[in-house]
């Protein structure tokens, strides 16, 4: 087996490609790195099922050979990233998109996109089932990312009525683990990197939005039992433990044991008030829920970020 993964050296890629090059299939990670970074996939070069590709999914994609999935993966996924790269945002959720669903039909092979939580925006309703439509703002600044998103599943849908494409459609919850960028901005990164070096943890609004976490070896079973399924509506994977943004602060504060104050910075606009998966489907069809709790992830998580800025010479 075969498969292609684009934004395979992010943080998500990187994870999914460990994934298929422990079942035994040949892995082919494709990336520009603008987000992604080599390291994350430098264990696997040496690998004779692994080949990696710097290339920009918004091109077309020339892959040799046969291939049984493609893994669309490639895109911004952090609010700061794509608020700084708008445009390269709606290029890969649009021709980015195209491209591997062209790829996937060429190849004959299964399609599986990676959509997300911002499909529902500023939800009005909590939790958040795959049947709601969703509370976007498509000129606001994080419409560049949800609409790119929400084209990108209307375009899968297409192929798979009208090509009769074997498609997937994941819409995935803030996710968290190793490998996330010190610097990608998100919550965690940030109130673990700020906890580490001793600076103030920045809780943005009056910290009350809510949001739920999933550690991504739970997400990726999730994402492989989704493949496997026959499943061609999206499905919701996430954790659907809900805590506020000033509870998560705080844990991760104990946690790392810093004395740091949390200081409240301006909310960005159009930030979800409430985050929260309704993963009865996933439970249903996959007979999949999460397995590692907050305590457990948060921890190795943690580790993971320790070296990491034990490597940029910051002391903790
Ligand atoms: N957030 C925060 N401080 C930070 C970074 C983010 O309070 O330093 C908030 C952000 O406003 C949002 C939540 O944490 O309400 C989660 O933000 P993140 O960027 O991780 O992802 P999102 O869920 O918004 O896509």
């Amino acid at each position: 087996m075969r498969v292609v993964i684009t934004g395979g050296a992010g943080f998500l890629g990187s994870h999914l490609c460990d994934f298929f090059i422990e079942k035994g299939w040949d892995v082919l990670c494709v990336d520009n790195l603008v987000t992604g970074a080599e390291s994350n996939v430098a264990h696997l070069l040496s690998h004779s099922q692994f080949q990696f590709t710097k290339q920009d999914v918004s091109k077309y994609i020339e892959v040799p050979g046969p291939v049984d999935a493609v893994l669309h993966f490639a895109s911004p996924a952090s609010p700061p990233d794509y608020l700084k790269l708008p445009i390269q945002t709606m290029k890969v959720g649009a021709l980015g998109t195209h491209n591997s669903l062209g790829l996937a039909m060429a190849k004959k092979a299964k399609f599986l996109l990676a959509s997300t939580s911002e499909c529902y925006g500023d939800p009005e309703v909590s939790p958040q089932p795959e049947t709601y439509w969703g509370h976007v703002n498509p000129v606001g600044p994080r419409g560049v990312y949800d609409e790119a998103k929400r084209f990108a599943e209307a375009l899968t849908m297409a192929y798979h009525r009208y090509h009769g494409l074997d498609t997937r459609i994941v819409r995935i919850f803030n996710t968290y683990g190793p490998r996330m960028r010190l610097n990608d901005g998100r919550a965690l990164p940030n109130f673990l990197y700020q906890a580490l070096v001793g600076e103030p943890i920045t809780v943005y609004g009056d910290g009350k939005q809510t949001r739920s976490f999933c550690y991504v070896s739970d997400l990726i079973e999730g994402i492989y039992r989704l493949l496997e399924s026959n499943e061609h509506e999206p499905v919701n994977i996430g954790n659907p433990r809900e805590l506020t943004i000033l509870e998560f602060a705080e844990r991760v504060r104990s946690l790392v044991g810093t004395k740091a104050p949390i200081v409240l910075r301006p909310l960005p606009q159009d930030d979800p008030k409430r985050r929260c998966p309704d993963i009865a489907k996933a439970r249903r069809i996959l007979n999949w829920e999460p397995k590692v709790n907050l305590e457990e992830g948060l921890q190795i998580t943690y580790d993971f970020f320790k070296r990491q800025v034990a490597g940029t010479g910051r002391k903790t």
